[in-house]
């Protein structure tokens, strides 16, 4: 039976960067059947939903989805609010497909290590941010205004049952990495963090390969700079991997080359999940042939990894992307002298190449 996979390429370079990840996984020899559906602002265009029944339904079906980027000015000032890509779209699909768990790689690419504020001397960062997406302070109850509009309060809410299916997705993950975990929280202050300490203290146990030891937030958000090569895998609520993933994944230098997964819940053998590059639709660029495609490509690496736990696939992919680098093959936002510029449809057929 091939994989299915479902193909959102959206809006601005979506489907430019999302042309070019299809073309790596189908040089993988992989069996994998693509089908592709309208979303974001050309879902809007298409039938007047950003997440229109179809698409949705087409995903349901599917094993993963690869998605590219949504928005741009033609859509900002919709109205109501729900027919924005963003929220009606990107924010929709996610709570529609139940993807509580953000994974948020960062990683130095040795060809480009210039290209990270952190010059020579620092260590080399290979990390997975792993970040609860549906709970936390940014969905609790009760949240609003007293006192005429002059004071302000959230909820921080997390239940039992939210902590543990992230925790097992983290240390599944640390098992296919280092298998080193440290998770991140602010149990010194907050009893949602002590309850999280509680629960990651109690899942240890069943995976006694995996190190697991505990960090202050405040602490990590230093030592990230200090010494990002201390880290494997983060597994930390939604507020602060929201802030820690931003900050790691810049020491790697450019929005072009960072992939993201967010996957729910495992069905059998394949762990569901959607998977897209960090950076948004990039309406400055689109339609140019400037984009870099590399976040597309890493992301769709993620999904042979996570979602069809083929790791030697995967490996594949990436030591492609770092060779095609190596050998001086760069778009525009990375290129430095000595190198060869080439367009977005070119740097896939040089990746490509070296799969
Ligand atoms: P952006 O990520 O689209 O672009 C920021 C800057 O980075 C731009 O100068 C752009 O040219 C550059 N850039 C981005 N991706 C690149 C790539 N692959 N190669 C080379 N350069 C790249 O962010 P923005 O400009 O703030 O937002 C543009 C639109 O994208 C907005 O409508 C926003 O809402 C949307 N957005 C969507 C997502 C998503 O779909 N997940 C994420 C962020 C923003």
């Amino acid at each position: 039976m091939p994989f299915k996979v479902a193909v959102l390429p959206g809006d601005g370079i979506g489907p430019e960067v999302t042309d070019e990840a299809v073309k790596v996984l189908k040089a993988t020899g992989l069996d994998i059947e693509f089908e592709s559906a309208p979303f974001g602002g050309a879902g809007y265009d298409d039938c007047g939903e950003p997440l229109p029944a179809a698409t949705l339904a087409l995903c349901q079906a599917s094993d993963a989805v690869l998605l590219g980027a949504v928005g741009g000015p033609k859509w900002d000032s919709l109205q109501p609010l729900t027919k924005r890509p963003e929220i009606g779209g990107l924010l929709a699909i996610r709570s529609e497909l139940n993807l509580y768990a953000n994974l948020r790689p960062a990683k130095t690419l040795t060809p480009l290590i210039h290209a990270s504020p952190l010059k020579e001397g620092r260590s080399m960062m290979d990390l997975m941010v792993v970040r609860e997406l549906t709970g936390g302070i940014y969905f609790g109850e009760p949240r609003g205004r007293r006192d005429d509009g002059n004071t302000a309060f959230d909820t921080c809410l997390y239940t039992r049952v939210e902590i543990e299916r992230i925790t097992h997705r983290a240390y599944e993950i640390a098992m296919q990495r280092r298998k080193n975990l440290i998770a991140v929280d602010k149990s010194n202050v907050l009893e949602t963090s002590r309850l999280w300490r509680e629960i990651v203290t109690e899942i240890s146990t069943q995976y006694p390969q995996v190190s697991t030891s505990f960090m202050l937030v405040d602490n990590c958000a230093m030592q990230l700079i200090r010494d990002p090569g201390q880290f494997d895998v983060i597994l930390t609520e939604n507020m602060f991997g929201d802030i820690l993933s931003d900050e790691a994944s810049m020491i790697t230098g450019s929005l072009g080359l960072l992939p993201s997964a967010s996957v729910s819940d495992p069905k059998g053998d394949i762990v569901f999940g959607l998977y897209e590059p960090v950076h948004g639709s990039a309406p400055d660029i689109a339609g140019q042939g400037k984009a870099n495609p590399i976040a597309a490509i890493l992301s769709a690496s993620m999904l042979v990894r996570y979602s069809f736990k083929d790791d030697a696939t995967a490996d594949r992919i990436d030591n492609a992307v770092e060779k095609a680098l190596a050998n001086g093959t760069r778009t525009s936002d990375v290129f430095e002298n000595g190198c060869q510029i080439v367009n977005t449809s070119e740097m896939g057929d040089a990746i490509v190449r070296e799969l």
